[in-house]
């Protein structure tokens, strides 16, 4: 459904009378459009604190783009791989900046103790204002739960507050902020989601903290089609959030098998013609299912790379109005059918090395919703269940979450219209997202080079006020 608010608070007209009025005026979002597209264009400013270890990979990273890139000269701990390396050219952050940053991007990981993120409001200060409309802060710090030190990991857990709010500053801008935590002696699994994060593929992905681990080497991939002989399977492919996932992973090179209910087919159908993959007809609760996708898999292909777990209800009701059927389906289709098919998928060897599991859980699991007890605890549930997962997953397979908030689809245009509207505005971005910003997340998880990436949850919310 259309959003006709922001529609018109960015014609002439619109924009003036938000002004006087007081009201949210909201950027519109810069969504992905060709393959080709360059992960990030303009002038990019990099910083980082003393001792920085991903200064040197992020630079590689970033020389890859044609962005013009700078280093803040005012931080003399910035390692000399930065300067010379990779080409970025000195700014003082003593006087005024001329330039305007599509992307702000600090090296943290660093930092010793608390006295250390003087850097950051250092680097920021002087600079945060110059942040271009739709831009990009982005914050490297170590997994504080690596940290040794006390003062060590307060310094780095503070860097999620402070990016957080940041976040919350500039999201009028249609501008996001986001975290990376990196395990030890992770710098070089950097590289897929400093991409992802710096890109408008993360266009309504804001004020999230991802956590990045330790890996091998990633495998070279065509950087237009990085999925390129993978299969996926992606659960309720026939509309919405699904088929957009069904969309991308094939734009990304993916073969795509979509699945949904018997009367989903002719959608359905229509969705995996366009991008030249397989339906099937399933019902996910039914005992059989996960034999019958075992048994589909097993007779098209050789097995599965990617797994998502996409397919969802709600049956909405107070829980003392609730009937059984309400919270037995909620439960089942939302949360025990992704672990059996796993189960199925697992015991007969059909996840492939290198594999992603990828579930949707949602802001109502996190922070709870009236009417919702069923389905926030089936999405609360599927949290618990990829944390556990991560744990146990071998042969380089990754599992994460991501988390909605509000995304334009059938089932938030069905919503009363002021509880739409209180559910478009109620993030940092003033907006709902639409099903390509959850589809790229979890393009991004998917990805060769985010082995490094496993047991997160990421919300595509737009930093709802709504929960953590
Ligand atoms: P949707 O209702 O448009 O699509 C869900 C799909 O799942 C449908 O095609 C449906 O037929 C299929 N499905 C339902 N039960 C099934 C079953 N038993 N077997 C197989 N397929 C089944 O919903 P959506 O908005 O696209 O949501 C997709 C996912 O995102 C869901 O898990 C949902 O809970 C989650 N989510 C959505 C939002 C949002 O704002 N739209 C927010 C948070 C989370």
């Amino acid at each position: 459904m259309s959003d006709l608010y922001l529609r018109f608070v960015n014609t002439p007209v619109g924009k003036t009378a938000a002004q006087s009025l007081g009201l949210p005026a909201p950027v519109p979002l810069k969504r992905w459009k060709r393959s080709d597209q360059p992960f990030v264009e303009g002038n990019v400013l990099v910083g980082a604190a003393d001792g920085a270890k991903a200064i040197a990979n992020l630079g590689q990273t970033l020389s890859a783009s044609p962005a013009k890139l700078f280093h803040a000269s005012d931080i003399a701990t910035l390692t000399d791989s930065a300067k010379a390396g990779n080409k970025a050219k000195p700014l003082s952050l003593g006087g005024e900046i001329e330039e305007r940053f599509s992307a702000l991007v600090f090296d943290a990981t660093g930092m010793k103790d608390t006295t250390d993120l003087r850097a950051v409001y250092d680097f920021f200060h002087p600079t945060i204002r110059k942040l271009a409309a739709q831009g990009r802060v982005l914050v490297i710090g170590q997994e504080p739960s690596s940290c040794r030190s006390p003062a060590k990991a307060a310094a780095h857990q503070a860097l999620e507050g402070f990016v957080r709010s940041v976040a919350k500053e500039i999201g009028k801008k249609g501008a996001t902020a986001n975290l990376l935590w990196l395990a030890p002696s992770a710098e070089k699994a950097l590289d897929s989601s400093v991409r992802f994060f710096l890109s408008s593929r993360s266009a309504y992905v804001s004020g999230q903290v991802a956590r990045i681990g330790k890996t091998a080497d990633a495998p070279a991939t065509s950087p237009a089609a990085p999925l390129t002989g993978k299969v996926a399977l992606v659960t309720g492919a026939s509309r919405g959030i699904g088929a957009s996932i069904a969309e991308t992973l094939a734009r990304d090179g993916a073969t795509v098998i979509g699945l949904d209910i018997p009367p989903a087919m002719d959608e359905l159908q229509k969705v995996t013609d366009a991008i030249g993959g397989k339906a099937l007809s399933c019902d996910i609760t039914s005992d059989t299912a996960p034999a019958e996708i075992a048994d589909f898999i097993q007779k098209h292909f050789d097995g599965v790379d990617l797994v998502i777990h996409n397919a969802g209800i709600t049956r909405d009701k107070t829980l003392g109005n609730m009937p059984e059927h309400f919270w037995d389906m909620t439960i089942a289709v939302n949360l025990t059918a992704e672990e059996h098919i796993d189960e199925e998928l697992m015991k007969r060897e059909l996840l492939k090395e290198n594999g992603r599991i990828v579930c949707i859980s949602s802001i109502s699991g996190i922070a709870g919703n009236f009417g919702q007890t069923n389905y926030s605890t089936a999405k609360s549930g599927v949290i618990g269940y990829v944390e556990a997962m991560a744990k146990q997953v071998k042969n380089g397979v990754t599992i994460n979450a991501v988390a909605p908030g509000f995304i334009e689809t059938q089932m938030t245009a069905a919503m009363p219209i002021t509880i739409r509207e209180a559910g478009r505005r109620m993030n940092s971005l003033s907006q709902g997202g639409l099903p390509v910003d959850v589809a790229e997340t979890i393009a991004w998880y998917c990805h060769p080079a985010s082995n490094g990436v496993n047991g997160n949850v990421v919300r595509v919310c737009g930093q709802s006020l709504i929960g953590k």
